[in-house]
């Protein structure tokens, strides 16, 4: 095996958090995937489009309904004017990030990723021999600055990778940081790898704001039936890109999966066309953020404001928590049972070790045991503090 392999490409985050939720019994708030959410009517029509519908090889871009839905699902909600030449099928959001790098990132070119960073982007860049500049959002603001991109920008820079709604923050870019990702990618002639996967699951805000309506001459979208249908094991994903950069784009993905599922890609086609499908996931998702948030700061929990995605931030210092996020997690994991997400693993440089987050898209049952599992953070922080001290596990940490 190549070490070079073995050294930059470890198990992932959310596979090692979900195996320790099975081994340990405990509540999976880690890996975000929701347990509501999704159209039982599409349940019903991939069902039937199992049995008559193909079972055989889809034309490798996708089937032509459902690159035909995706420009009317983003003319309606994103005022995009895309067509269908535009848009490659892939099998889920990551495959079209992956076909997407290995299309466009050569040997010693740079990319910019934003961290916290989903964990897909720097070894995909690594792997098509490209090399990883960060630029680091802090918290509590997690602001994007156009100086902070300008800094990160070199000569070999060709690609920036933005993910608007943010994973793991759960920020909304505002218009002026979206602007300025714009004007940077425009002054270095860059390409915008815009991984808008969460562009359905909105908190505080009603419209996106697509990268494709600000940059559509450089901008590569993400996007994600599984997301949009809360249907994450579909993995049915796409991108819409400049017909060109598409057609490069879909010879990466015809080496990687080819091509996928037929009869799902119909179904989401179908789905794609009724957004009043959508509407009642949205307000309980608003409603499952809200319980949990209320429930955890009624214990003393310190939050960090969540405004998209399935995630909430717990600020650990702040909640009295002595223990490092991945500390916090192995802890919480094995003894509260409850599995949740540590942030540091998500910077290349200097990670933010006082954060961990949690997937609140799930039934009122499951939010409100996790919630008395934590309890409450004065006779935690106190507990904690005892089981480390006595484990040997506690560091020297900036706020102890
Ligand atoms: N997008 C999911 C998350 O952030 C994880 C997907 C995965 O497990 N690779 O939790």
């Amino acid at each position: 095996m190549n070490p070079l392999f073995e050294q930059r490409l470890g198990t992932s985050i959310f596979e090692t958090m979900s195996l320790a939720a099975a081994r340990h019994g405990a509540i999976n708030l880690g890996q975000g995937f929701p347990d509501f959410g999704w159209p039982e009517p599409l349940l019903d029509e991939a069902a039937r489009l199992l049995r008559e519908g193909s079972n055989q090889y889809a034309p490798s871009r996708g089937l032509p309904v459902l690159r035909e839905a995706v420009c009317g699902f983003y003319a309606d909600r994103q005022g995009l004017s895309l067509a269908p030449d535009q848009i490659v099928v892939t099998s889920g959001a990551t495959e079209a990030i992956a076909a997407t790098i290995m299309a466009a990132i050569e040997e010693g070119d740079e990319a910019i990723i934003v961290a916290p960073a989903y964990d897909a982007y720097a070894p995909l860049i690594r792997q098509s021999g490209g090399e990883v500049r960060e630029v680091a959002l802090r918290p509590p603001e997690w602001r994007l600055t156009e100086e902070a991109l300008e800094a990160a920008v070199t000569p070999r820079t060709t690609m920036l990778v933005l993910n608007n709604p943010h994973n793991p923050t759960g920020r909304l870019f505002a218009a002026e940081e979206l602007a300025a990702v714009a004007t940077v990618a425009r002054a270095h002639d860059l390409l915008i790898l815009a991984d808008e996967v969460w562009e359905e699951v909105l908190l505080t805000a009603d419209r996106f704001t697509s990268m494709a309506s600000l940059a559509p001459e450089r901008t590569i979208k993400i996007g994600s039936a599984g997301k949009i249908f809360s249907l994450t094991g579909w993995k049915i994903g796409w991108l819409a890109a400049p017909a060109a950069l598409a057609t490069t784009i879909a010879r990466a993905h015809q080496y990687l999966t080819f091509a996928t599922p037929p009869n799902l890609q119909a179904a989401v086609a179908t789905g794609l066309g009724r957004p009043e499908w959508l509407e009642s996931a949205r307000a309980d998702f608003r409603r499952a953020q809200r319980r949990l948030a209320d429930g955890l700061q009624a214990n003393g929990w310190a939050l960090l404001p969540s405004e998209a995605t399935y995630f909430q931030c717990i600020d650990l210092p702040r909640s009295g928590m002595k223990l490092r996020d991945h500390q916090f997690a192995d802890f919480a994991v094995g003894t509260l049972k409850v599995a949740t997400i540590p942030l540091s693993g998500f910077y290349e440089r200097a990670p933010e070790y006082g954060l961990v987050r949690l997937c609140f898209a799930k039934s009122d049952a499951t939010i409100d045991a996790a919630i008395a599992a934590f309890g409450r953070t004065d006779a935690l922080a106190q507990e904690i503090l005892d089981t480390a001290v006595k484990q040997g596990v506690i560091d020297d940490l900036p706020w102890s």
